[in-house]
């Protein structure tokens, strides 16, 4: 797909079978929230999240439990034909599962660790290397994850100090991000020098405001060339979550910033976690930076169509494209980047039908009760009656048969 955003080059890392940073598409994670120790219920959020089109699941592996419980997932996890590489959340006790469940360590494809939560004082330094020590011995990269809310204590207090002797402080805020900054480089750095290699470093530095986010993310991308996981922490819920997400990941990307995202939206209760996917893939796909699935363009409506036929048509359309993804995928290369345009009536029905792959322009209020439907530009046929819908869906599968082989 054609974008003429130029990429801050990193160095790629690769995590099981994905490569991130470097020239690689910026790649899509996810991560569970069921408790890793229940391997059914884990195994089949992981399949569910990967079958959605995550690249990467991130699992929580808090206790013996479920550090325990990793080699089996892996295992359903393959015997479902579901490879997508795993990924360890450790913090606290990480040095510790990693070392004493060494095929927990060899089960995941890549380590997350939190500066901020590795241990204070001389323990915090020799725990750290003991999960770098493990990286190495395993051949496994590590996601250097500093968080806002778990910022390393001694760094802040030690940091803080230094500016307020300064003779021009800077404000608080801006010293958060530099402590950030500071906290992901300063660490990057001590697993260098224990021998891993940059090749195997991912940067993150989660904050909750969006202004802070793309603040730090700018500072790393001057200061490093470690490939750069993106996530805007604590989003929220409902479009609160999601809007606060691509106001800071669309400027991030723009800049060519941000080689993995990952979209931590709150589930409704009982909703579905594949949304943060779904969400993470919108995102780069309307910025043209990659194609997941077929994107369906729907006019708004107005008062020239007074029917809810067409958000219908519209809806039920892109429910079954999204049905068909994970087949199509397989079976018929290059259908992701199709566009299908729903549009109300005659105004910008047509223009709009044309410059789609395929486009049904319905008839609006008080138009002739037919609707044109145009093929790679061009008018193919004209529906009428009850079956529009059934027959415009004809017409696509027919399209994706006979153009993606
Ligand atoms: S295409 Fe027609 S129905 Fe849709 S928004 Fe435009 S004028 Fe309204």
């Amino acid at each position: 797909m054609s974008h003429t955003i130029q990429r801050h080059i990193t160095v790629p890392v690769k995590v099981g079978r994905i490569s991130i940073g470097g020239t690689a598409p910026v790649a899509v994670q996810s991560m569970t929230n069921t408790d890793t120790a229940d391997v059914a219920a884990t195994v089949q959020q992981v399949a569910d999240l990967a079958r959605a089109g995550s690249e990467l699941v991130r699992i929580t592996v808090n206790n013996e439990a479920a550090a325990s419980a990793v080699p089996e997932i892996r295992a359903q996890l393959d015997a479902r034909g579901v490879h997508v590489p795993l990924v360890g959340d450790f913090h606290f006790n990480g040095h510790r599962l990693l070392g004493e469940y060494p095929e927990c360590a060899v089960a995941l494809a890549k380590y997350r660790i939190n500066p901020g939560n590795v241990g204070s004082g001389e323990k915090r330094d020799e725990q750290f290397a003991a999960m770098i020590e493990t990286a190495k011995r395993f051949d496994k990269p590590v996601r250097i994850g500093v968080n806002w809310g778990s910022l390393d204590k001694g760094l802040v207090a030690r940091m803080m100090d230094e500016n307020a002797r300064t003779p021009e402080p800077l404000d608080a805020d801006s010293m958060m991000r530099e402590i950030m900054v500071a906290s992901a480089l300063q660490s990057a750095q001590r697993a260098e020098e224990i021998g891993l290699g940059r090749d195997h470093i991912i940067l993150s530095c989660k904050m909750s405001r969006v202004q802070d986010l793309i603040g730090v993310y700018r500072m790393l991308a001057q200061r490093c060339d470690y490939a750069l996981h993106l996530g805007l922490t604590e989003a929220g819920m409902g479009s609160k979550g999601i809007v606060a997400s691509t106001a800071a990941l669309a400027v991030l990307l723009q800049e060519g910033i941000g080689d993995t995202i990952r979209i931590s939206l709150t589930p409704e209760p009982g909703g579905d976690r594949t949304q943060e996917v779904r969400v993470a893939q919108e995102i780069l796909q309307s910025m043209g930076l990659r194609a997941f699935m077929p994107q369906v363009i729907a006019c708004p409506g107005c008062g020239r169509t007074t029917s809810t036929y067409f958000q219908k048509l519209a809806q039920d359309i892109q429910g079954y494209l999204r049905e068909q993804m994970p087949v199509w995928r397989e079976k018929h290369p290059g259908v992701e980047a199709m566009d299908v345009a729903v549009m109300g009536c005659v105004v910008n029905g047509p223009g709009e039908s044309k410059h789609a792959n395929i486009g049904i322009s319905l008839p609006g209020t008080g138009e002739r009760p037919a609707a044109p439907v145009f093929i790679d530009g061009e008018k193919a046929v004209t529906l009428k009656g009850d079956r529009i819908a059934e027959e415009f869906q004809t017409i696509v599968e027919e399209y994706v048969r006979t153009h993606y082989v």
